[in-house]
């Protein structure tokens, strides 16, 4: 079974283990099925490209690479610290996710 991911595309996030420790981040994408996310500025690593064409050169790409989620965790917009997300049921039936340290309520 999965862990469900309580990280959303757009989210800050600060890297808590591992070698980019501290780091923070905006989240980019969200794979659910391998519980791993991709970071803006987190986790680079270089690609080096073939030329495909007269147009296209080829060269060395820097770009994201997925890490676990379990090494990140959210960063609240309103206290800044690292937090654990909660989830508050609304009077509707729907939920949303709360800051656990300050019960600020996160727009998605
Ligand atoms: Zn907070």
């Amino acid at each position: 079974m999965s862990k469900r991911i309580n990280i959303k595309k757009g989210d800050q996030v600060i890297v808590i283990s591992g070698e980019e420790k501290n780091k923070k981040g905006k989240v980019i994408s969200v794979d659910p099925a391998s519980s791993r996310v991709i970071v803006e500025g987190i986790n680079m690593v270089t690609k080096h490209k073939k030329p495909r064409s007269q147009a296209d050169l080829g060269g060395i790409i820097h770009q994201e690479a997925p890490i676990a989620s379990s090494k990140v965790m959210h960063v609240c917009d309103k206290c800044k610290q690292a937090t654990r997300i909660g989830y508050k049921m609304l009077a509707d039936g729907g939920k949303v996710r709360v800051c656990k340290k300050c019960g600020e309520t996160f727009e998605n």
